[in-house]
């Protein structure tokens, strides 16, 4: 069943998926004739009534994954206009094959119509900027109100201590964004996992701060001459179940890989002379 509550005229439903022996949870959130990303297909028999008792007039798409919009062809189907970003078209157009750890966490997520975003998303109350906001996929995008600080992050935050990221993520392209969006003074943001989240620009600048800081660690590492795996084994011993499940779609590797490299670490080719190795500043 949906638990659904209202969270400053948003409504706001929550589910939960079944994954290995624990659950995930999934949040959907609703205002204004607006739905922002759809749930998964796994969902559908609790999701769908859900729905079907919200009078939604448009659906936008913060990102492609299945969880997100594994119901957008049922919707769409119905009549509902659905919106994600111009260069996620194609996508959207075709249905993706997905490994089966995801199948059955989150089911298919089957092709279906959509329309291009443009910069704002406009409701009968409300107005959304379309914020880009590569990170956690390279074309995520989030839904900003400014009047009352919201920000529909899909999944671009998570957690401002993640242990593992999605293959597709770039932390540092996700320190650009975080950087971007700090001047926008969130105040309530909407995480599509860990849903609506109080105190927004905080939290954003507590994964800056991490994402900061786990740069340093992974520069000052490389400069030991570890390479990325043993540098991923020394920051984090622990390996979670998912990345054995997922076969590692979902790594501390990635983090490690990808970790944003501190200004001071950058090598300024111009004062390297050939044959002279760069030392640690
Ligand atoms: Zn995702």
């Amino acid at each position: 069943m949906v638990e659904g509550w209202n969270v400053e005229g948003v409504a706001v439903g929550k589910t939960r998926a079944r994954f290995l022996y624990t659950t995930i949870p999934y949040h959907l959130f609703f205002v204004d004739g607006l739905l922002v990303d759809t749930g998964p297909l796994s969902l559908h028999r609790e999701i769908e009534p859900f729905l079907a008792g919200l009078p939604i007039e448009q659906v936008v798409l913060t990102h492609l994954h299945e969880d997100h919009c594994g119901l957008a062809s049922w919707l769409a189907g119905l009549g509902v206009p659905i919106f994600c970003p111009e260069v996620s078209l194609p996508e959207a157009a075709r249905e993706p094959r997905l490994p089966l750890y995801r199948r059955l966490t989150w089911g298919r997520r089957p092709a279906f119509p959509a329309s291009p975003l443009t910069d704002t998303v406009r409701t009968e109350h409300h107005e959304f900027q379309v914020v880009r906001a590569p990170g956690h996929t390279p074309r995520h995008v989030l839904f900003y109100e400014a009047e009352h600080g919201w920000l529909f992050t899909g999944d671009f935050f998570l957690s401002a201590r993640p242990k593992v990221v999605f293959m597709e993520e770039d932390l540092a392209a996700t320190l650009d964004s975080l950087k971007r969006i700090e001047t926008l003074g969130v105040r309530l943001l909407f995480d599509a996992h860990a849903g609506p989240l109080y105190g927004g620009a905080r939290l954003l600048a507590r994964k800056r701060a991490f994402l900061e800081e786990l740069g340093g660690r992974v520069a000052a590492l490389r400069r030991e001459g570890l390479d990325d795996r043993a540098i991923d084994r020394r920051l984090f011993p622990h390996r979670p179940a998912i990345t054995f499940v997922s076969r590692g779609e979902w790594s501390s590797l990635r983090m490690v890989q990808t970790a944003p490299v501190p200004e001071g670490a950058r090598r300024d080719p111009s004062r390297e002379r050939p044959g002279e190795d760069s030392k640690p500043g």
